[in-house]
């Protein structure tokens, strides 16, 4: 047998092009994959995550002997494990890894004795976002965009934004389309696990619903569940797809006239936006972050996120939507099921852990920004400016939910009054003091403290959140 060198490949690096593995060749390089057990069996993982990773790992695998690799596709107790009996079967001249993407996996192939090679997996390296960052108080998410979009060349003309403007919001967030039903076809319900199959629905993204994603990317409908999304987190996120790519075609689309610049801007802002900002705050302020619980919200994780059936339609459609696939687009994640969080004031550490289990594109890196800062500002504003609260006003306007609720979504006092309007008053109040000097929040709060019926307000509030709490709601 000869000594080769590894590469060891995580399951969400899974990428010809990424890091170590592009460097690799199989004259000279053995790769190691690992299935790990004690992962598996550490959380009760959406069925649909399980699966994809399992699946995405094997067929990895598989395509990488076809291009004339040796393999060693291990199923081993644990990723430890796994490394030990490589080691001891194919005593390997070194092995080498991708920077991997979490802080515990860093922790360990450096305890391994990995070599390690810096990641390309993102387009921006925790290295250049610290030079962005530089002495800057705050990180604002607009001006680190803008900064990527100028660096990495994205819908630019010489050096000003195309279409005259950096962000197009102002013609996005629209109601939810009349025609919904049946404009967006919705592909086949089944993730795809393999680089092939995520390049056909990037394929199909682009052509039948990026048009759309500019206008209609805040709405929701209860019978079509990707709406304008792309649906391709999950691809991203282990590696099927990157990040270039994507932006790529995207912007191809955009100058060969078929996307309009409200959708393609849109689009590249989350990719080159928001993701690579959650991905370096991740890397920036962890592992202190994931602890934070700035607003001290201590209710535990209410029943109807574990199964408990709920009279509130938008959220009891929400979850079935998300048990059936693992999965739901950002305006449910964030404007009910985190708003949902955010105003009863459930425990952030406990909340965070419900949604890394149940999501099938989850992961620490996207999870812990997205929910510690972003959707329940336990972080205390360090990522987000305000609180993404909201009562079902909001959630009526972005949505088809309310009509058919058993509940009222204007009335915040009596028994039908909707739980969001009665929580989002009741959460103004109690976080006044912290709030009313907010230039983003004063006049909401303002309104909150001249309401006549604030006692009656918070009584009912008590009693949502009691019945939130015995799985009664
Ligand atoms: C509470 C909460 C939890 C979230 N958890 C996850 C998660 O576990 N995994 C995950 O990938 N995303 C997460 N997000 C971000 C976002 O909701 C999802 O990336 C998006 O819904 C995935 O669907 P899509 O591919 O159709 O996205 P699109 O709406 O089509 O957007 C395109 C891409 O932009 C990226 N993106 C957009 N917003 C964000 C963001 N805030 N953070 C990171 N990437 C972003 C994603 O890669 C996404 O695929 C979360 C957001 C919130 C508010
Ligand atoms: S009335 Fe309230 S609970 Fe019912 S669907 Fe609307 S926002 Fe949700």
């Amino acid at each position: 047998m000869t000594a080769l060198a590894t590469v060891w490949v995580f399951g969400d690096q899974l990428n010809r092009r990424i890091g170590a593995l592009a460097q690799a060749k199989p004259q000279t390089h053995r790769v190691l994959l690992i299935t790990a057990a004690d992962k598996i069996a550490s959380r009760p993982w959406h069925p649909a995550r399980v699966s994809l990773y399992t699946q995405a790992i094997e067929n990895f695998a598989n395509e990488l002997r076809e291009d004339g690799f040796d393999v060693d596709h291990r199923h081993a107790s644990s990723m430890r494990s796994g490394v030990a009996a490589h080691r001891a079967e194919f005593a390997p001249t070194r092995i080498e890894v991708t920077e991997p993407n979490s802080v515990t996996a860093r922790a360990l192939v450096s305890e391994l004795g990995c070599t390690v090679t810096p990641s390309n997996q993102f387009l921006c390296h925790p290295t250049h976002f610290t030079e962005w960052a530089g002495t800057r108080k705050s990180f604002k998410m607009e001006d680190f965009y803008r900064w990527q979009r100028r660096r990495l060349d994205y819908l630019m003309d010489d050096d000003e934004p195309a279409g005259g403007e950096w962000n197009f919001d102002e013609q996005n967030r629209e109601r939810p389309p009349k025609d919904g039903h049946d404009r967006w076809p919705v592909p086949v319900d089944v993730w795809a696990t393999t680089r092939t199959g995520a390049l056909k629905r990037l394929d199909f993204f682009v052509k039948r619903v990026l048009p759309m994603f500019g206008p209609h990317e805040d709405a929701m409908l209860a019978d079509n569940w990707h709406l304008a999304h792309s649906v391709l987190s999950p691809y991203l996120n282990i590696g099927l797809l990157l990040p270039g790519e994507v932006c790529d075609r995207v912007e191809k689309e955009f100058r060969a006239g078929r996307v309009p610049i409200n959708s393609a801007e849109g689009f590249i802002r989350q990719i080159i936006g928001w993701r690579e900002y959650v991905w370096n705050l991740y890397w920036r302020w962890m592992p202190d972050y994931a602890a934070k619980n700035a607003l001290g919200a201590d209710l535990d994780l209410p029943p109807l996120f574990t199964g408990t059936d709920t009279r509130m339609r938008c959220v009891s459609g929400i979850l079935g939507d998300l048990q059936t696939r693992g999965w739901v687009h950002h305006i449910p994640r964030l404007m009910v099921l985190g708003n949902l969080a955010l105003i009863a004031g459930v425990n952030p550490q406990q909340f965070t852990r419900w949604m890394w289990d149940s999501f099938v594109d989850a992961a620490e890196w996207v999870m812990v920004p997205n929910v510690i800062g972003m959707s329940l500002h336990a972080d205390g504003g360090m990522m987000a400016s305000k609180p993404y609260a909201a009562g079902g006003a909001y959630i009526d306007r972005m949505s088809n939910y309310c009509k058919g609720c058993a509940f009222d979504r204007e009335k915040r006092v009596g028994d039908d009054a909707c739980p969001f309007t009665t929580l989002y008053w009741d959460f103004l109040l109690r976080h006044a003091d912290r709030f009313v000097k907010n230039p983003r929040m004063s006049t909401q709060v303002r309104a909150a403290q001249k309401l006549k019926d604030a006692a009656a307000v918070q009584a009912r509030a008590h009693d949502v959140l009691a019945q939130l709490a015995n799985g009664t709601l």
